[in-house]
């Protein structure tokens, strides 16, 4: 399985390149973009947060502090910004009563210890609390969500009913523990399922296609 998963990435990665994730200026600006992309496109996540840099509010302390209306009306672009406005405020009263308001104290806490307490915040979803560790503690664990899900089950790899945590476990089983390696993984599997893997999938255009189960069935 470890050489098919090998395979899956290898081709991914020469048909998409390099996906470059994930940008951003701080490791603050990265959480409160994992907390601000539920359910709504990339791009304005990123005005959001183009927002927020302009209000000067980027900081643990500075958006702590901040009156939720006005957090409200700068992240307006995202969406049901009243429900992330307070995920935010829960994760900042997390992170100033647990750990002084010290990103690096948080990140210095074991993965699974700091894991159970980040989803213990109200509003934080597994999704979004691996893809914290990951993309910002830099700890190897793998983000799934439901693209992995579609795609792998297409594949024949997996279930399609499978649970978050089992889903995840497959990949930490058959990978080894690499936290460049989960960063690209994912961000491939997210490229795939956005442009072709979609709902109604282009096998013809899947760099994929000849490793897959539902595309190779389709042709007898
Ligand atoms: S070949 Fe088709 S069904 Fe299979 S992974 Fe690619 S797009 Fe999805």
């Amino acid at each position: 399985m470890r050489q098919k998963l090998e395979t899956i990435y290898n081709s991914l990665f020469s048909y998409f390149g390099p996906r470059n994730w994930w940008q951003a200026k701080t490791p603050f600006e990265m959480i409160v973009g994992a907390i601000l992309t539920q359910a709504v496109s990339w791009g304005n996540v990123q005005k959001a947060i183009k927002n927020l840099e302009e209000a000067d509010l980027l900081t643990p302390e500075k958006l702590f502090q901040a009156e939720e209306e006005r957090i409200e009306e700068l992240i307006k672009p995202t969406r049901y910004f009243r429900m992330k406005t307070k995920k935010l405020k829960a994760f900042l009263n997390y992170l100033f009563t647990t750990h002084q308001g010290d990103l690096t104290q948080m990140f210095n806490l074991p993965l699974l210890e700091l894991r159970e307490q980040l989803l213990s915040v109200y509003g934080i979803g597994r999704e979004t609390v691996d893809s914290i560790l990951l993309y910002v503690g830099n700890f190897p664990i793998f983000v799934v969500d439901e693209y992995t899900r579609r795609i792998f089950s297409r594949l024949g790899l997996l279930p399609e009913k499978i649970s978050y945590e089992q889903m995840q476990e497959f990949f930490h089983t058959n990978l080894p523990p690499d936290t460049r390696l989960f960063n690209e993984f994912h961000a491939q599997i997210d490229a795939l399922g956005n442009q072709i893997c979609r709902p109604n999938p282009d096998c013809m255009h899947c760099p994929l296609a000849q490793l897959c189960e539902k595309a190779q069935g389709s042709k007898i």
